[in-house]
């Protein structure tokens, strides 16, 4: 409890300030009391024993750093609320039919809501297909606790940050484009923000996070999105001075 009480303190220096299109400062507050009442329960049901800290906050999500009670490393992901991010997500939603007839546009937290469930369900996609992404642990109101990746409390590099050779950059290359293959393939994916920003250099190899508006491959505007997934890959690759495919032998490939 005491833990607790310490992150309480920290929830008021958590208030970032986001400017609305009229430019007037908004402040928002991501640990709301909700949150913190379900973040309290999973302290006395055992599930967490300490949050230590923020791993990284974004326009769209928190990500803190937690322990289970058996030192587990685990990542909790706390959605942002704000308008701001559900306008930015409506096209995932739409058109997906798993969510799409509990969507609401009225109700901004039910709203938020699924962006948890929707992410739990891709991740647990992912594990069953074989794809290596953190392993879901539960979701509940705008927040999701996983799998951390990391080591010793240090979250591991985005792509985009590691430091690869050459030949270290093709073999990440093969393993994105295996990802993409399966993602498609064996779980019916796409992940739609796929970039070096949302892929983790982990122990050697790429993992896949971040998978909130992935959307199903019948999605309307799937192959929009995988086309965008392809062409970020290809530039990053490319940039690494890796022999990249031509997108479209990619894109084909993927979808044959
Ligand atoms: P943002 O608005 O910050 O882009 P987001 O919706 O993109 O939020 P994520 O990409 O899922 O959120 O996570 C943000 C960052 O938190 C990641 O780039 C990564 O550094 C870190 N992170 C996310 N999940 C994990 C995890 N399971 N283990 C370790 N670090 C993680
Ligand atoms: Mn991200």
């Amino acid at each position: 409890a005491n833990v607790l009480i310490e992150n309480d303190k920290r929830v008021d220096k958590d208030r970032i300030r986001m400017k609305d299109k009229s430019d007037h400062a908004t402040t928002e507050n991501v640990l709301d009391s909700r949150i913190k009442k379900k973040l309290h329960k999973l302290f006395e049901r055992g599930v967490l024993a300490e949050i230590n800290g923020c791993i990284s906050t974004g326009k769209e999500a928190n990500v803190y750093y937690a322990k289970s009670k058996n030192q587990d490393e685990i990542a909790i992901k706390i959605y942002r609320t704000s308008i701001l991010t559900f306008k930015n997500r409506e096209k995932y939603i739409r058109g997906e039919y798993r969510f799409d007839h509990v969507y609401s546009l009225h109700n901004p937290r039910k709203m938020v809501k699924i962006w948890a469930e929707k992410e739990f369900s891709n991740l647990k996609r992912l594990e069953q297909g074989g794809i290596r992404a953190p392993r879901p642990l539960l979701y509940g109101g705008h927040m999701l606790l996983m799998e951390f990746l990391g080591s010793d409390g240090w979250a591991s590099p985005k792509l985009k940050d590691a430091i690869l050779t050459e030949s270290k950059s093709r073999m990440l290359y093969r393993e994105c484009i295996e990802i993409m293959w399966k993602m498609y393939n064996k779980c019916r994916l796409v992940h739609a923000d796929l970039s070096e920003y949302n892929i983790l250099y982990h122990n050697g190899s790429v993992v896949v996070i971040d998978v909130s508006q992935a959307v199903d491959r019948d999605h309307c505007n799937a192959i929009e999105f995988l086309r965008n997934d392809c062409s970020n890959i290809t530039a990053f690759f490319k940039k690494h001075n890796v022999g990249v495919m031509s997108l479209q032998a990619l894109f084909d490939f993927i979808t044959d």
